[in-house]
């Protein structure tokens, strides 16, 4: 039941000798699929000893190439290393075109099935569906069409407590439906409550994404309590205007979103290629949001069980 998050490039649009473009490798309990796809992914992949065939599923924000040049790439070598399980691919509208027109002047004929899954829609909807998790994506606010997303695993089964089954003699199939919400009936058809019954053994996990973007309200209904936000946060206080016009976030916003949101915990990343040193950016943030961690290339975090409070 792990639940990782492995951080391949914390860098903004200019890569630089320590911090590659956008691109993260999500593993929820062993499916593991690609959040942004920057230039050097593919390398990264290796360094980290991830197999890339083992990727079924990418996910990109926007077209922007700092989040999306290493795709073509990554497509072609899983092509050439004889890959024959399909890959899927959900990106903003204009995907299919840049991906078609690059893999028809190369004469790329993949052996592979390539499906390609265009977004363009202005609300939070569910996009992609697995048997324990699931994957959401919503607006954000930048230059070009851009989607965050939510990754949420599915409400586990309740856990009967201590002494039900044997108290009321239930059949395997009775346990069943109590576990997943029902209430019991006794023979004599006296009702006992599912609450009775069960205990939430814990809650589901969420991550949420949003990169790149603007500050808007809008973004909170989307990422509300989720355990953990990653926000890019490509400037600090003295380029607010900046960030402004080019749609962009400072750390400082950054943390205002997750303390608006109500997140557990904010993670930073998209660096502007100006700053050497983080920690500018991690005091900025730290002075509204407490709990923030600033991502570096190589970073894994899993996101931890919470229980019900
Ligand atoms: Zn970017
Ligand atoms: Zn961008």
């Amino acid at each position: 039941m792990n639940f990782t998050i492995t951080i391949m490039g914390s860098g903004a649009a200019i890569p630089t000798f320590t911090r590659h473009c956008s691109a993260q490798l999500v593993n929820i309990n062993g499916v593991k699929m690609l959040l942004d796809c920057g230039e050097s992914t593919q390398n990264y992949l290796r360094q980290y000893h991830v197999k890339m065939q083992s990727i079924r599923t990418v996910f990109l924000s926007h077209l922007h190439g700092d989040h999306f040049f290493g795709l073509p790439g990554l497509i072609s070598t899983m092509h050439l290393c004889g890959r024959t399980e399909p890959l899927t691919v959900y990106a903003p509208k204009g995907i299919r075109q840049a991906l078609e027109m690059l893999f028809q002047v190369s004469g790329t004929e993949l052996r592979y099935e390539l499906n390609i899954v265009e977004l363009d829609f202005d609300d939070c909807r569910i996009i992609h569906q697995e048997r324990s998790f699931r994957v959401k994506a919503f607006p954000l606010h930048h230059s070009v069409p851009t989607f965050g997303y939510v990754f949420e695993e599915e409400q586990p089964l309740l856990n009967l407590r201590r002494g039900v089954r044997d108290r009321y003699d239930l059949t395997p199939d009775e346990c069943l439906k109590v576990k997943n919400g029902a209430d019991y009936v006794t023979p004599d058809g006296k009702v006992i409550p599912n609450a009775e019954l069960t205990n939430l053994p814990r809650l589901p996990r969420r991550y949420a994404y949003c990169c790149d973007t603007a500050y808007n309200d809008d973004l909170l209904s989307s990422i509300a309590g989720v355990d953990l936000l990653c926000a890019e946060s490509t400037f600090d206080n003295a380029f607010q205007s900046v960030a402004e016009e080019k749609c962009h976030l400072t750390a400082a916003l950054a943390a205002r979103l997750a303390a608006n949101a109500g997140v557990g915990q904010l993670l930073l990343t998209h660096f502007s290629a100006r700053y050497k040193e983080l920690e500018p950016l991690l005091q900025e943030a730290l002075q509204i949001f407490p709990n923030t961690v600033a991502a570096t290339d190589g970073m894994v975090l899993e996101i931890p069980f919470r229980t019900k409070s």
